[in-house]
């Protein structure tokens, strides 16, 4: 499996120091964090067209921790082109056996932990576009591709739909597709999984990206 390589983690802050940005290792089952994690940039004043001042820029830069817990085989597997999903073996369940995907922890209906089940192949016979919506506006931080292609995706077997986007073509309603990985360099979120449209060529997928 390839490994992200090291961003750069080194930024200044209001002193003008250059500080290193917080990273996390494990040790004995324990989060050691180092560097880090907020760090204050210099601000900036705002001035109208005649040189009044109208306010400051106030920069911040937050490293945020987030755990993934009972979650994290499900972001690892991305990282090498499996996806997983849960299933209730519940025997007292009354809807034993349903399948889960996005990958949930526990059965809504029983409560009790479900097993992890590999879905690749399910998927990749019958993902078919639920619904779509195509969007040149994004959130704070956005990294995909604009216009962002966002797709909701249904499977034969499986009870729940799964957002994710279409890195080639355009969508269509019950549109075939297939799930691709972003299996180099990683980033161990949810983008890097992403769909294309069945029939595909390896040579269009996005950089990093396999089937
Ligand atoms: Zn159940």
């Amino acid at each position: 499996m390839a490994v992200a390589k090291k961003k750069t983690t080194k930024k200044k802050n209001t002193a003008g120091k250059v500080v290193k940005r917080g990273t996390v290792k494990v040790v004995k089952d324990k989060y050691v964090p180092s560097g880090s994690f907020h760090v204050a940039i210099p601000n900036t004043p705002i001035f109208d067209e005649k040189g009044k001042l109208c306010g400051v820029t106030n920069p911040r830069d937050m490293t945020y921790m987030h755990s993934y817990g009972g979650e994290a085989p499900f972001f690892d597997a991305l990282a090498k082109g499996v996806l997983l999903g849960t299933k209730c073996v519940n025997p007292d369940c009354e809807f034993k056996g349903s399948i889960y995907l996005p990958y949930r922890i526990h059965c809504p209906d029983c409560l009790s932990k479900m097993k992890k089940v590999t879905l690749t192949g399910l998927v990749k016979k019958t993902a078919r576009v639920h619904t779509f919506m195509i969007t040149e506006r994004t959130g704070a931080f956005n990294t995909l591709k604009k216009p962002i292609k966002f797709i909701n995706i249904e499977f034969d077997g499986v009870c729940t739909i799964l957002m994710s986007y279409l890195s080639v073509g355009e969508p269509e309603i019950g549109m075939r597709v297939v799930p691709i990985f972003r299996t180099k360099n990683p980033t161990y979120t949810i983008t890097d999984l992403s769909w294309v449209p069945l029939g595909t060529p390896k040579s269009k997928l996005p950089a990093g990206f396999t089937f």
